[in-house]
């Protein structure tokens, strides 16, 4: 059957096809240890559920503004001013289903054929897509390892051109956790204060953040990249809310009333639910988020010793997120019996057959010589689960 030719320009989001292949792997009852889902393991906090049972039993079951309602964008802008130092009006935010569609409406709204957008590696796997889907060009700056994975802004300087529309920002950054401080942004505003390119802020990690400095975006950093920068946030990462599907941007109002058009014309609102829910998440007691990031911090400390101590492996502490990326190029070329592993995708693939263990390979967010393990599961889980893969590279010869 002929299909659209967008649809061979892009590739499944490989996150998503991992978790799902380890979960079909236990489901047939293989004791699979899963360190491929972006998701935190810990249930939606008990005062959000209770918002959209009243919300349920309220009624409050039919479509609302395409946009989200005037009390789910009254929430976001007070959150956004609270955290962020960001004023906005009800015109300059608007809601969709999940961060992931946010982008997606974002790239519809701004990009088209020629339109080049700048996007630090490592990056997360579906903003490249996402560009492509709208006929924009993805322009790929590879950031270093000893720079901590951070773009250096003479990088961006360099990549940038006459037909740069765009630059990704992800801070604190799946999927290698590095968490830009406010001085190294300011750095990077320096570099697109006098140019005509806007910058996406995906500050879709920003509660989870271990560092020694507090979460700053780049519109915050330098006020005059305000009119130029669209923040994107959800609901997802920070309350345990990944299957509730709320995500926003805030920004200058001819994007955001072009995003509520394009909206328009294919989900329409967010779930309603949903949308109770999250304001729950944004106006109630945040004590659970600091809870659940003193966990992941647990978590990090131990996941980074314990893959320190296998040979070959060499990971970085990262600032924030849930995930490690830890350098395995060192164990290509090792076999097991007779065959040889030469990239990230034959190790991803070497340790669920061998060792029950579900990563994800670099390659899919831009870098060959990594694998990703996020740590949003139980320390248990993650010793035995390195335990694992310490015995699965000790059989490689
Ligand atoms: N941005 C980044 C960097 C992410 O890791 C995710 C996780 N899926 C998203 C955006 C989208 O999140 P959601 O659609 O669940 O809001
Ligand atoms: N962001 C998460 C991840 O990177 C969830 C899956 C996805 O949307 O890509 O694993």
């Amino acid at each position: 059957m002929k299909l659209a030719s967008r649809v061979a320009k892009i590739k499944p989001s490989e996150t998503l096809a991992i978790t799902a292949k380890a979960n079909a792997l236990k489901a047939e009852g293989r004791d699979v240890i899963g360190f491929g889902a972006g998701e935190p393991d810990f249930d939606t906090p008990a005062n959000i559920k209770a918002a959209a049972i009243k919300a349920i039993e309220d009624g409050f079951t039919k479509y609302t503004p395409v946009g989200g309602t005037d009390e789910l964008k009254d929430a976001i802008i007070a959150k956004l001013k609270r955290d962020n130092a960001l004023e906005y009006k009800r015109s300059q935010v608007v809601a969709s289903c999940g961060a992931k569609h946010t982008l997606y409406n974002l790239a519809q709204a701004l990009f088209e054929t020629g339109d080049e957008v700048i996007i630090p590696a490592p990056y997360w796997v579906s903003y490249p897509d996402i560009v492509i889907l709208a006929g924009g060009q993805p322009v790929i700056v590879e950031t270093k390892e000893k720079d901590c994975f951070k773009m250096k802004p003479e990088q961006l300087q360099a990549a940038i051109t006459g037909r740069t529309r765009a630059v990704v920002i992800n801070s604190p950054s799946n999927p290698t956790g590095a968490a830009y401080s406010p001085d190294e942004l300011k750095a990077i505003a320096d570099v697109l204060i006098d140019k005509d390119i806007i910058a996406i802020s995906d500050d879709i990690y920003e509660k989870i953040i271990y560092a020694d400095f507090s979460f700053a975006n780049i519109a915050t950093v330098e006020p005059k990249m305000k009119e130029r920068t669209i923040v994107v946030n959800g609901v997802s990462k920070a309350y345990a809310m990944t299957g509730w599907r709320i995500g926003y941007a805030a920004g200058p109002e001819q994007i955001i009333a072009a995003i509520n058009k394009i909206q328009s014309q294919n989900t329409s609102n967010p779930a309603s639910i949903s949308q109770k829910a999250a304001v729950e998440a944004l106006n109630g007691d945040q004590e659970v988020v600091g809870l659940m990031v003193s966990e992941f911090r647990k978590r990090r400390d131990i996941i980074v010793q314990l893959l320190n101590e296998v040979d070959g492996i060499k990971c970085l502490l990262p600032e924030g997120a849930f995930y490690v990326f830890p350098n395995v190029s060192e164990i290509f070329g090792r076999s097991f019996q007779g065959k040889k592993i030469t990239n990230s995708t034959e190790l991803i693939d070497y340790l669920l057959d061998e060792a029950n263990v579900a990563t994800v390979p670099g390659a899919a967010f831009g870098s060959d010589s990594h694998i990703r393990l996020s740590y949003a599961t139980s320390l248990k889980n993650i010793e035995e689960g390195l335990k694992r893969i310490k015995n699965a590279i000790a059989k490689l010869s």
